[in-house]
């Protein structure tokens, strides 16, 4: 899941709107300035899902990216930046020379069927490869995970189970990211107890929910990389060692025989991980590991640690802007 935002005031529509003007010419300026310099860094992004329009920040938990705003900010890489597997980034910022290109990672978090409909037309399109951050919790039936079931609940203005011992209560769209947020917080029994007790709520997981077996394949066919994103998607740092360890291993050796290789980078549920869980995601023989940090990758990065950046809902110009400021703010 993605992070907060509010809503704009009229001042800052009129920035976002001069930015989506001046933001591709300014930031091909400020890039062009960057690559003059040694600086040995790369950029990672996260998608989440790609649909016919790009939802609203605000008030929903995983808003799409439209597919025509997906398509200009992948245009946009593929015309400024490497594009290369999340697994080579390090190494590729780390090679970087005075002049050349930076390196990007495109990411995408979760399990959907959007992946293939959306994104991977899109991607082929532009001969740009992606890593794919899937649970496995859908190669054979349908599932919506417990924000998928929230946001269906209250988009349909259902009562919404309490997560202390209350009353179930509407709860209006502004204040879904409160509520999850709560949730993301609770024990994982008490979560697992709230998403089921959700499908009175939401009614029933659609039946395309998720990515099949089939799904994986196409996206592993067409050279995507497949990394884990944990079988039960629970937030890693508050885990006992017991329960860190089995969210490294249930689900994994499933989901890499589908892919037909080894699962050797790993997407941190949340975006959540620290020291602790990266020595563990090591031990477990994972290589590389990706949060939501919003930081460039240097040489100097904890490899099992490394940034990405949500990319921008509202335009390619501010996409341009969002990467010339993070690769500016890299340390070297
Ligand atoms: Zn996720």
């Amino acid at each position: 899941m993605p992070f907060v935002r509010s809503r704009p005031s009229p001042v800052r529509r009129l920035v976002r709107l001069a930015v989506r003007v001046f933001g591709l010419p300014l930031a091909a300026l400020a890039l062009r300035l960057l690559r003059l310099t040694g600086r040995r860094a790369g950029v990672a992004v996260i998608y989440h899902t790609v649909s016919e329009r790009t939802g609203e920040p605000a008030d929903e938990l995983v808003p799409p990216h439209g597919v025509d705003l997906f398509d200009a900010q992948i245009r946009h890489l593929r015309r400024k930046y490497d594009i290369v597997p999340s697994a080579d980034l390090q190494a590729a910022a780390a090679a970087r020379r005075r002049g050349a290109r930076f390196p990007a990672a495109i990411t995408f978090d979760d399990d959907l069927r959007e992946h293939v409909q959306f994104a991977l037309p899109v991607l082929e399109r532009h001969g740009a490869t992606a890593t794919f951050f899937l649970t496995g919790a859908t190669l054979d039936a349908p599932y919506s995970f417990w924000w998928e079931r929230l946001q269906r609940a209250i988009d349909a203005g259902a009562p919404i189970p309490s997560r202390a011992d209350g009353e179930a209560q509407v709860v209006a769209r502004s204040a879904i990211r409160h509520v999850a947020w709560e949730v993301e917080w609770l024990a994982p029994v008490e979560r697992t107890r709230f998403s089921e007790a959700l499908l009175t709520a939401a009614g029933p997981d659609p039946a395309d929910a998720g990515l099949r077996r089939a799904g994986v394949r196409r996206l592993v066919e067409a050279g995507m990389t497949i990394g884990f994103h944990t079988r039960r998607h629970d937030r890693m740092p508050p885990l006992d060692d017991e329960s860190l360890a089995a969210s490294l291993r249930d689900g994994r050796d499933d989901l890499a025989d589908v892919v037909g290789s080894p699962l050797d980078v790993i997407g941190y549920p949340h975006g959540g991980a620290d020291e602790r869980v990266a020595a563990a995601s090591r031990d477990a023989g994972f290589a590389v590991g990706y949060t939501t940090q919003e930081v460039a990758v240097t040489p100097e990065s904890e490899p099992l640690l490394l940034g990405r950046l949500n990319p921008s809902y509202r335009s390619a110009g501010h996409f341009a802007v969002q990467l010339v400021r993070m690769l500016a703010a890299a340390h070297r």
